[in-house]
């Protein structure tokens, strides 16, 4: 890897990002079912799919892209992870700013954005049995290992990771919000679905930046 992601490159990231969710749509929606409404993939591929449309054959920047699809999250699409899903895209844009490239320093910013915005809207703490518990130890690993001196790449790597991980620990944990702490006990032993569709964005976004290696 390079070490950078041209920050002009921003169809090809939100390409992938459609069709990611697109692809798991389903599967979204399943583990919603378990706890909720079932309505998490629908949602998401709804506002994913809106955002297809409106990119339509245009070129734009990641900050164009992030902000495109963000709006359309914010403004068109239901349920609790809209809003939320909206903010955090709008606000990883704001954080890319006028950048030439995505670097390691200009992600670490992007995601620190991602949970400050979510932290304040959503107001979710890890433990709660939410997008928090994959997002918020993601960031956190992706940090240490920048401060450890690894490359973009294998910061990257070890930020998947350490969502898969928070991901998969949200089965032993009780919902304190949304419509799944309706259930309480009874929503243990499942996966959080807004953890899921978190877990999948951020792997996304380490696949589609360390790409920029193969060119
Ligand atoms: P709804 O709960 O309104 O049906 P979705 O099904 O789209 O909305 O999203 C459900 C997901 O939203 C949950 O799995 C959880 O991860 C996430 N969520 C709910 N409340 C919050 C919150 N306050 N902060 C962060 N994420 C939240
Ligand atoms: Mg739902």
């Amino acid at each position: 890897m390079n070490g950078s992601y041209p920050t002009s490159e921003g169809r090809k990231l939100l390409l992938a990002l459609i069709e990611t969710i697109e692809t798991n749509g389903n599967y979204l929606s399943e583990i919603d079912g378990a706890t909720g409404d079932g309505d998490h993939g629908i949602n998401m591929t709804k506002g994913f799919r809106r955002t297809k449309e409106k990119l339509g054959e245009q070129n734009v920047t990641v900050p164009q892209g992030l902000d495109m699809l963000g709006q359309v999250l914010l403004a068109e699409i239901g349920g609790a992870m809209g809003p939320l899903y909206g903010s955090f895209f709008i606000d990883m844009g704001q954080a890319c700013g006028d950048s030439t490239t995505i670097d390691k320093e200009v992600f670490g910013k992007m995601l620190k954005a991602a949970v400050a915005v979510m932290q304040d809207l959503g107001g979710a703490k890890v433990g709660d049995k939410t997008m928090m518990d994959a997002l918020v130890p993601a960031a956190e690993e992706y940090d240490k290992a920048i401060s450890e001196g690894a490359s973009f790449s294998e910061a990257l790597d070890r930020m998947t990771d350490a969502a898969e991980k928070g991901k998969e620990a949200t089965r032993g944990m009780v919902a304190k919000l949304g419509r799944a702490s309706r259930l309480g006990e009874r929503s243990r032993g499942i996966l959080d679905a807004g953890a899921a569709s978190c877990t999948l964005i951020l792997k996304t976004f380490s696949d589609t930046l360390q790409s920029a290696a193969q060119k």
